[in-house]
């Protein structure tokens, strides 16, 4: 395969990892992007019930601030608010709109959490996006993707599709990993040290859906700005919840429980640097 060309700047990137997949960098914009495919047998080795455990609390957390800047800046006094999440997945987010009183339709592609949908009456389109069932003819409020956008092969035609679906003076809300946080850098050194394991984790390359591009706090606005979409804030979300870390590193069949716990016990030591260094996961707000 030849080195694939940068989607923010059209560079040729360079091959950066040799990982279970490849993984190229761009030497202008330092976009990451993995040869990886979207396996569409959902064949995961997750398990989904330590998984759980350790994220639903970080989660509820992040997504509490999140609502907060829905409600108290962008759409202050707005009577109904209307939104769309692309890969609802578990569908903790548009629970947390429920509660909160927006209304969030969902699309999901993965079988796993359908009949969680249906028991808790969750609005959610089974299939992938742009799918004509998700359409709303006076367009969204917000279109929300929560871990999922740098797991798209074919961003192009989905921004053009967001384009079309979010109201003129819509919001795009996008929750995703960045390769300038602590742990992409940790791994990082850890690669050149000859150790690939992290770096394959923070890829997922052992999932069905590893990510297909780390963007950085930079050249993620400067990709969407290509698409007419303003940046109006982005900050810091937590990636680490120290009091069920165990419970998150063990949601990994690939490592074994002793490894677990002593990679569990050397983050617990390492939460001050953690908490200085550059945030692990970032939220951007656009508007189109
Ligand atoms: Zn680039």
């Amino acid at each position: 395969m030849d080195n694939p060309k940068c989607i923010v700047c059209g560079n040729i990137q360079n091959l950066k990892f040799e990982l279970k997949h490849k993984v190229y960098q761009c030497a202008s914009c330092n976009l990451y992007s993995s040869d990886a495919d979207f396996d569409l047998t959902f064949q995961s080795s997750l398990e989904e019930d330590s998984r759980e455990i350790g994220l639903k609390k970080l989660r509820l957390h992040n997504f509490g601030l999140i609502i907060k800047a829905l409600k108290e800046k962008y759409f202050k006094g707005k009577q109904t608010i209307k939104g769309l999440e692309i890969g609802c997945g578990n569908g903790w987010w548009l629970e947390v709109c429920r509660d909160n009183s927006i209304d969030c339709k969902g699309i999901e592609p993965e079988r796993t959490f359908e009949e969680y949908y249906k028991q808790n009456k969750l609005n959610v389109t089974m299939g992938f996006y742009p799918n004509p069932a998700t359409d709303l003819a006076e367009g969204y409020d917000f279109i929300i993707f929560n871990d999922v956008f740098e797991h798209i092969p074919d961003l192009n035609s989905l921004l053009l599709s967001i384009k079309k679906d979010l109201k003129k003076d819509g919001l795009l809300i996008i929750n995703i990993p960045m390769s300038n946080g602590f742990f992409y850098r940790a791994a990082t050194a850890l690669y050149y040290l000859k150790i690939k394991s992290f770096l394959d984790r923070l890829w997922q390359f052992n999932f069905h859906s590893p990510h297909i591009n780390y963007f950085n706090p930079k050249n993620l606005p400067t990709y969407l700005s290509n698409y007419g979409f303003k940046l109006r804030e982005n900050f810091r979300l937590e990636t680490l919840d120290f009091s069920s870390i165990k419970e998150r590193i063990m949601a990994d069949s690939k490592i074994s429980k002793a490894k677990a716990y002593t990679l569990s016990s050397f983050l617990t030591v390492l939460k001050p640097v953690i908490k200085n260094s550059s945030a692990d996961i970032r939220v951007f707000f656009f508007r189109q």
